[in-house]
C-alpha cells in the first residue's frame, strides 16, 4: 500500500461497531467495569481512551514503529519522551532544535538533574566528541528549525545505535509522507501534529512513535502517570487533517519549491533557506533521506527594516507563530519561536533580525508572489 492510500486506509476507516466513516468521539472520563476483577481494555481516559488509541494506532502505522502515543501538544510529547530518562543521564541535542525543545532540555530537566549537550548535527563528529560514558540519548531535527539546516541521520542514528544510545526524532517538518526516521534507524519519533498532521491551525497536539514494544512502554509510563494527553475532540480534529496531508503536503511543497527560486532573485533577499535549492548545502543528503522538501522556507533580507516591513505590509501570510496550517505563515524566530534564546546563541546559529521563515499554505503560487513582491517592495 502506497502512502496516500495508507492515509485512508489505515484500520480506522470505519467504526467497526456503526459503520461510520468518521472517527467515533468517545467523550468519557471513565468506563462501567462489567468485571470488577479488571480485565477490560479501558477503564480511565487518562490511561487510554478508544478515540486516542485510533490516532495512536495510526501514527505508528505510518512511522512505521511499533506503537503510538498522543500528548496534549508536541511539547508535551517531547517533554513526555524525555521523562523516560534519569537524573545523571547525558543527552546529546543538536543546537538549534525546536525552541521550546530547546527550553525545556535547558532548563526544566537541567534542574531535574539531564545533563545537556547542545551540538551541531551536520558535522557527525561533534556527536562523537560530545559522547561520554553517561550519554544516554541523541535528540535530532532534520531539516532544522528555522534554518532548514540538514543532519545526515542514517549516519547519526548509525552511530548512535553502535554507542546503545536511544535516538529520537522531531519530524514535524517532515512528517512521515516525506522521511521516516525509524526506517534510517531511530528509536522514537516526535511530533508537533498542530502543525502538518493536523494541518489546519486549529488544534494543538503531540505525538510520539517507539520503534519497538520495550520503549513503548517506556512512553506508555510517562504519558500515563504524567498525563499530558490530549482530548478526544481534538484527536478527532487530527485524525480529520491527517487523511489530506499528501494532498496538502504535494501542493504546498511545490509551492514552497517554486516561492524559494523566485525569492532567490529579489534584490531585497540576502539569502534563502529551503534544502529544495540547488545551492543548499545539505540537499545530496536531504534527498538520500527523504523524499521531498517540504513545505517550510526562510529568507534573509539585506537590513532589518526590510523584514519587519515585510511583516507589516504581507497579506497572504499571517505574522505569527506556527507552521504547517492550509494558510501560508510568515514567522519572525527573534521574537517568536526563538524569543527564549539569548540573543548572543541566536546570532551564532544565524537567527538574525533580517530572517523571515515561511510556511507555505494552499494559496495560489502566483498570488502568494505578487503578494511577497508588494511587501518587500
Ligand atoms: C511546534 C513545534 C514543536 C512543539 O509543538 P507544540 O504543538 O507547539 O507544543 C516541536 N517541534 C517542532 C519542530 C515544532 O515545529
Amino acid at each position: 500500500m502506497k502512502f496516500g492510500t495508507l492515509l485512508i486506509h489505515n484500520g480506522h476507516e470505519a467504526d467497526p461497531a456503526t459503520g461510520a466513516l468518521g472517527t467515533p468521539v468517545i467523550q468519557t472520563s471513565t468506563f462501567a467495569q462489567r468485571d470488577i476483577q479488571g480485565g477490560q481494555e479501558f477503564d480511565y481516559a487518562r490511561s487510554g481512551n478508544p478515540t486516542r488509541k485510533a490516532l495512536e494506532e495510526t501514527i505508528a502505522r505510518l512511522e512505521g514503529g511499533a506503537r503510538g502515543y498522543a500528548f496534549g501538544s508536541g511539547m508535551g510529547a517531547v517533554s513526555s519522551v524525555l521523562g523516560i530518562f534519569s537524573a545523571g543521564d547525558h543527552v546529546i541535542a543538536a543546537e538549534d532544535v525546536y525552541g521550546g525543545s530547546w527550553r525545556i532540555l535547558n532548563t526544566f530537566y537541567r534542574r531535574w538533574g539531564l545533563e545537556v549537550t547542545a551540538v551541531d548535527s551536520t558535522d557527525i563528529r561533534n556527536i562523537g566528541k560530545a559522547l561520554r560514558p553517561g550519554t544516554k540519548a541523541l535528540f535530532l531535527e532534520s531539516p532544522s528549525n528555522p534554518l532548514l539546516k540538514i543532519t545526515d541521520l542514517r549516519a547519526c542514528l548509525g552511530f548512535a545505535r553502535e554507542k546503545g544510545l536511544v535516538s529520537i526524532v522531531d519530524n514535524t517538518f517532515m512528517t512521515p509522507y516525506l522521511q521516516r526516521p525509524l526506517d534510517l534507524g531511530a528509536d522514537i519519533v516526535v511530533h508537533s501534529a498542530t502543525k502538518f498532521l493536523g494541518g489546519h491551525s486549529d488544534v494543538v497536539l503531540g505525538l510520539a512513535v517507539a520503534r519497538d514494544e520495550e520503549l513503548g512502554r517506556r512512553v506508555y509510563a510517562v504519558q500515563n502517570s504524567f498525563g499530558a494527553i490530549p482530548g478526544p475532540w481534538d484527536v478527532w480534529l487530527v485524525m480529520r487533517g491527517m487523511k489530506t496531508l499528501k494532498a496538502r503536503l504535494d501542493s504546498q511543497a511545490a509551492g514552497a519549491q517554486r516561492l524559494a527560486r523566485w525569492l532567490e532573485g529579489h534584490a531585497a533577499v540576502a539569502a534563502v533557506y529551503y534544502p529544495g535549492l540547488e545551492g543548499h548545502p545539505g540537499k545530496a543528503i536531504h534527498e538520500g533521506q527523504s523524499s521531498g522538501a517540504g513545505a517550510v522556507l526562510s529568507f534573509k533580507t539585506r537590513n532589518a527594516g526590510q523584514a519587519l516591513r515585510f511583516l507589516k505590509e504581507v497579506r497572504y501570510a499571517a505574522p505569527a507563530v506556527s507552521l504547517g496550517g492550509v494558510e501560508t505563515i510568515a514567522s519572525y524566530p527573534v521574537t517568536m519561536s526563538h524569543a527564549a534564546m539569548p540573543q548572543a546563541e541566536r546570532e551564532r546559529l544565524g537567527i538574525t533580525d533580517t530572517l523571515i521563515r515561511i510556511s507555505v499554505g494552499l494559496e495560489d503560487i502566483e498570488d502568494l508572489i505578487a503578494d511577497f513582491g508588494r511587501a518587500l517592495g
